[in-house]
């Protein structure tokens, strides 16, 4: 009765993780989707929790002092880091997490191949050996993936909230290659000799320190890219647990994190014009550009315009394009935004948001940044929709955006960021770039836009410049 139940609530789990999946990828209905599948998780964990019983004994679970007390610890400390995060903070969060999730599964292998190991010393006849080799193969596959998602993602942190650096030297690539291939020939020696139990851990530190130079050398726009890949290899180490322990939800949902992050990595690199591999080994926003800001080319001058005109010519505008970055992230703008949005639109203005998918610092930053500001999702075009509008647009808007919108990526081969599509905001009549000095974006490059005869600077933190330019419009 009990495991039955328990295959019920598995079950239920899944479903709910495969309708919050669905449903995350609308911005209407994500929040709902999210809880859907938080529910699910909490009905698989006190599932297991009570309702577990180990098939050859047949008992229950009965450590729940530890139990309680890791999940009492980690929510706390889970609910609390959500909580106070700010929203630019994001990827470092989700970074962090995701390399938790990795050291699990890492540990998971190290204590089932412990378990195995005390079973082989009582005993070691060649049947029992085989039967166990399959085990072995999951355990370190979990060990290797995990590991490497661990080191990996807490490099990635570490780079995200600045207190890491770039870091390559020649020759780095090839050592990789043979650190991965040492730890796999280890790996498979192992599930070959179970009884060479040492190896495990010279297996864990070569993962571990792949995961570390793999992530080095990344920089500047790739490192969504390598998060979301990373976030793939947790969900297929979580995978490997799910076999190990014959759980069909743990299964479910590692399958799921590492089809959708193996997905949202493709997307990503689609989205910037880079191959994975070009990702993995390029070593994007070192400071090799031609185009990096030390040193670059003289870029003639910018002109500047006021609030009073800046309010005029979007007052008296048919359509006004609104492209948000990182900036309006930085200050918290979006509220002051949409009011901006409704008070040109009852001018009868026409008001859209132009959105680049990797602008801000997180996949959908800038949907989830508008969405809190309740700014409508029809109002929201994607880059490709967008870029057709720009011919026709009278103002192009743009808050705190700066990579997103730079033509280096189209004209300079020698740019870091050639190849990126942008947004074409140069196809519109008029150009004002809000921000508040003439300090480049994320990946360190200058942007010649801000020097071309139709763009005009409206320097200022994006959420002052737009309450003083609501002003402004309401007196127009
Ligand atoms: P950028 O980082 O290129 O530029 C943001 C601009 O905002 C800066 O130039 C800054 O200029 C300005 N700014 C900062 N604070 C404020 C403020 N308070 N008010 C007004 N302006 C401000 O942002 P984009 O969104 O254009 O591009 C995103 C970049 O981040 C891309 O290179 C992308 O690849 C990368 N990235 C994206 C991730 C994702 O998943 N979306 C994750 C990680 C990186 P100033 O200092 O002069 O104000």
């Amino acid at each position: 009765m009990g495991l039955n139940l328990l295959t019920i609530c598995y079950l239920v789990a899944s479903v709910t993780f495969i309708l919050g999946l669905k449903m995350l990828s609308n911005p209407v209905s994500a929040r709902r989707g999210n809880l859907i599948a938080a529910a699910g998780m909490l009905v698989a964990i006190i599932g297991t929790i009570f309702l577990y019983r180990n098939t050859e004994t047949g008992e229950h679970l009965h450590n729940y002092a530890w139990i309680f007390g890791g999940l009492a610890i980690g929510g706390i400390i889970g609910t609390m880091a959500a909580r106070k995060v700010k929203m630019t903070a994001m990827p470092e969060m989700v970074s962090l997490f995701n390399g938790m999730g990795g050291a699990c599964a890492a540990l998971i292998s190290l204590v089932e191949f412990n378990h195995l190991s005390k079973e082989l010393s009582l005993n070691n006849s060649s049947e029992f050996v085989s039967s166990i080799q399959p085990t072995v193969l999951i355990i370190v596959l979990g060990l290797i993936i995990g590991s490497v998602s661990f080191a990996g993602s807490m490099i990635a942190w570490g780079k995200l909230n600045g207190k890491v650096k770039d870091f390559s030297f020649t020759g780095q690539n090839i050592l990789n290659l043979i650190i991965l291939a040492v730890a796999l020939g280890a790996g498979a020696y192992l599930v070959i000799h179970p009884a060479h139990s040492f190896l495990l851990y010279g297996i864990l530190a070569l993962a571990l320190m792949y995961g570390v130079l793999f992530v080095m050398p990344i920089g500047g726009a790739d490192m969504p890219v390598v998060i979301s890949l990373l976030n793939s290899f947790t969900g297929v180490a979580a995978a490997c647990g799910g076999f190990l322990y014959d759980n069909k939800v743990m299964l479910t949902g590692g399958i799921l994190v590492g089809a959708a992050g193996t997905l949202l990595t493709i997307l990503m690199c689609k989205a910037m014009n880079r191959s994975l591999i070009n990702v993995l080994v390029g070593s994007f926003g070192g400071s090799s550009s031609s185009a990096a800001t030390t040193g670059g080319k003289d870029q003639g001058h910018y002109k500047e315009i006021s609030l009073n005109d800046a309010a005029t010519i979007m007052s008296y505008a048919n359509k006004v394009m609104i492209v948000p970055g990182y900036g309006l992230a930085v200050a918290q703008a979006q509220h002051a935004c949409h009011e901006l949005e409704k008070v040109l639109t009852e001018k009868g203005v026409e008001v859209n948001y132009a959105i680049h998918p990797v602008a801000g610092r997180m996949p959908g930053h800038m949907n989830v940044l508008l969405a809190e500001a309740d700014v409508s999702y029809e109002k929201l075009e994607e880059m490709e929709q967008a870029n057709e509008e720009f011919k026709t647009t009278d103002v192009v808007l743009i808050l705190g955006a700066n990579d997103v919108v730079n033509p280096a990526a189209k004209n300079d081969p020698a740019s870091p960021i050639y190849g990126m599509p942008i947004l074409e905001v140069e196809l519109a009549k008029n150009i004002i770039v809000n921000k508040r000095s003439m300090k480049p974006g994320y990946a360190g490059i200058e942007n010649d836009l801000f020097f071309q005869p139709k763009t005009s600077m409206l320097f200022g933190d994006a959420k002052k410049v737009l309450q003083d330019l609501l002003a402004e419009i309401k007196n127009v």
